[in-house]
């Protein structure tokens, strides 16, 4: 399952033997029909489970968790081996992640606990209308998408160079080595990848990304061709070099600025000055006590993930029987049914209230608020024996109605990283250009080469209708300088007696991930699986509205018994992409996603 990767390990030990030695260092709104996927299936792989001793790094692609692996054998920091990991990322799995766009790193540094957020941010000249009509009616979808409309400053760079500064030992230009070769000497397409190219429609409209990801004929490059990325390879470079100024400013800065503005029927408004202004922000990690024993701590808004997982988990604790044990190896309709009433609940709340903190009051003058067992209490309260259909925001700490809720909206490619290294340090980081392939926009940096790397379309994660019918606006909307709401939810479980770190996890899923992440902790800690039999229960979500259930992982009679009570229920294929390192006896005990390309590797 694990390709065999000689060419990497040579081209890995001549770099990083050259370069190494320098070191030093009110009613909701109605929901939307909700596609079932952020980025489309590929199938099942089973996964074995990984056990190791000291170090691991689990991450959505071999080459790119191998690039960290051979970062963390070479002394390298988990925050080293992040950087090598995102950047190989980017070459081999473009529709995720990449330098144009943004991501949430969780860091552990075995005393201190960092929220490093680079986030994408709305350009200066972006305003609330951004995506309204010239009639004032919110654009479709993927016709905000498509193009240079949604395209945030991306932030990941330069949230990496900054996490590097604070927890980097090897030098910074030792970490783009990896990346460099690959897209110099090329690597061969994998089977995702090649699927999710034949399934889009849109990426091909893009010139440069039609010449570089399909053949003449339109088809997709095939599973196994060997693909190099001559002008990825050159931004590498110059980004090794001369650090982040290499991305944000000059040729590569004027490059990303063009095609956002002169895209023929969709330009957006980034100036260069949005790009050079760029500031990653060190926040305070939000933490929440859950089942007595564990902390879990995440990313605290502009991300919903870590308040919206916990409001759920918190609430089913409040709820008098406990959590019912599984039945055959699958949550329970009785299960399913409490845990789609408590989603429910949540994700009215995160529709009314969560959004860039820059921006936005949280209720009742404190985040916590939304997690306070008090709060909780009242509105698990509201759960019965039949589904509520939908529910409506509560009002925690008494906070005044100021928003209008946001609609239900889609989510979608992204990717994500966990790491521990030998000394302690341990982190999550979760990655996105938002859409599989983003704005479908690749830039080749200026550098007139094959390739490049894709533009995110991170500013429809913003709600598209800035505003109620009576006026009243809605906390996530568009305003310049602003970061979008985010369900991303890189999380770390800390032993809550002793402080000691138990788990590093995280999935990519637009809003799914909030669900994909209770599921994981749920399967670790309440029913005491390890950490690939957990990620493999099968997947359910709510957001508010119908029940999916993953499509075939379920009885018949699990869905009579969830509709019997009340509930809309249907089927999908719910693609996680979950990542999952836990603390056992004997070391580190890893698991990678079945329904995605991931694997765990280390020492
Ligand atoms: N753009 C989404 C977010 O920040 C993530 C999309 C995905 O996970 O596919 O929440």
């Amino acid at each position: 399952m694990i390709p065999s990767l000689p060419g990497l390990r040579r081209a890995l030990g001549l770099s990083l033997g050259l370069l190494v030695a320098a070191c030093t260092h009110q009613p909701s709104p109605e929901p939307l029909p909700r596609p079932s996927q952020p980025e489309a299936a590929s199938g099942w792989q089973a996964k074995p489970g990984w056990q190791l001793q000291r170090q691991a790094v689990a991450a959505a692609n071999p080459l790119a968790a191998e690039a960290g692996r051979q970062i963390l054998a070479a002394g390298g920091s988990a925050l080293d081996a992040a950087i090598a990991v995102q950047m190989v990322l980017g070459l081999v799995e473009p529709q995720s992640s990449g330098l144009g766009g943004g991501a949430f790193l969780l860091h552990w540094d075995g005393q201190r606990l960092d929220a490093w957020d680079g986030r994408e941010t709305a350009p200066q000249a972006a305003d609330e209308a951004l995506f309204l009509t010239a009639e004032g009616r919110p654009m479709a979808f993927m016709e905000a998408v498509v193009g240079g409309r949604a395209v945030g400053v991306p932030g990941v760079l330069k949230m990496l160079e900054a996490a590097h500064r604070a927890h980097g030992r090897l030098p910074w230009a030792t970490l783009f080595a990896p990346a460099i070769e690959l897209a110099e000497q090329g690597f061969a397409v994998s089977p995702r990848l090649h699927q999710l190219l034949a399934a889009d429609a849109h990426l091909r409209r893009d010139p440069a990304a039609a010449a570089f990801y399909y053949r003449a004929d339109g088809s997709p490059l095939p599973v196994g061709h060997v693909l190099r990325n001559p002008a990825l390879a050159a931004v590498l470079r110059d980004i090794a070099r001369d650090g982040s100024a290499a991305f944000y400013r000059g040729a590569v800065a004027r490059d990303i600025v063009r095609r956002v503005r002169q895209h023929p029927g969709n330009p957006g408004r980034l100036q260069l000055a949005d790009l050079q202004g760029y500031r990653p922000l060190r926040r305070e990690a939000l933490c929440q006590l859950w089942l007595a024993q564990y902390r879990v701590c995440g990313f605290p808004p502009p991300s919903s993930g870590l308040i919206t997982q916990m409001q759920i988990l918190g609430l089913l604790e409040q709820l008098p029987k406990p959590v019912p044990p599984l039945e055959d190896g699958r949550p329970s309709a009785e299960f399913l049914h409490r845990y789609s009433e408590a989603a429910k609940l949540a994700f009215a709340d995160r529709a009314q209230y969560l959004a860039d903190p820059d921006f936005v009051a949280p209720p009742a003058g404190d985040w916590r608020s939304l997690l306070a067992p008090a709060y909780l209490k009242q509105r698990a309260s509201l759960i019965g024996e039949r589904s509520m259909a939908n529910a409506s925001h509560g009002v925690p700490g008494g906070a005044p109605l100021a928003w209008a809720p946001q609609a239900d909206q889609e989510e979608y490619g992204t990717s994500h990283i966990s790491i521990v290294d030998a000394r302690g340090n341990a982190l999550a980081m979760t990655s996105s250009i938002e859409q599989a392939f983003g704005a479908r926009l690749l830039s080749d940096g200026g550098s007139g080469l094959p390739g490049g790397f894709l533009l995110n379309n991170q500013l429809t994660d913003f709600a598209l209708a800035p505003r109620d019918d009576q006026g009243r606006p809605v906390a996530n909307r568009v305003e310049p300088g602003k970061r979008p709401r985010s369900s991303m939810s890189p999380t770390l479980v800390f032993d809550a007696k002793g402080g000691r770190l138990l788990a590093s996890l995280g999935a990519p899923g637009g809003a799914g991930i909030i669900h994909f992440n209770a599921k994981t902790l749920l399967g670790l800690y309440q029913w005491q699986l390890d950490a690939q039999r957990a990620i493999d229960l099968p997947n359910f979500t709510n957001f508010n509205g119908p029940t999916v259930l993953e499509a075939g992982r379920f009885p018949p009679a699990t869905l009579d018994a969830l509709r019997a009570r009340g509930h809309q229920v249907s089927e999908g294929e719910l693609p996680s992409g979950l990542q999952a390192i836990q603390r056992n006896a004997r070391g580190w005990f890893g698991g990678a996603d079945p329904r995605r390309e991931g694997v765990v590797l280390g020492e």
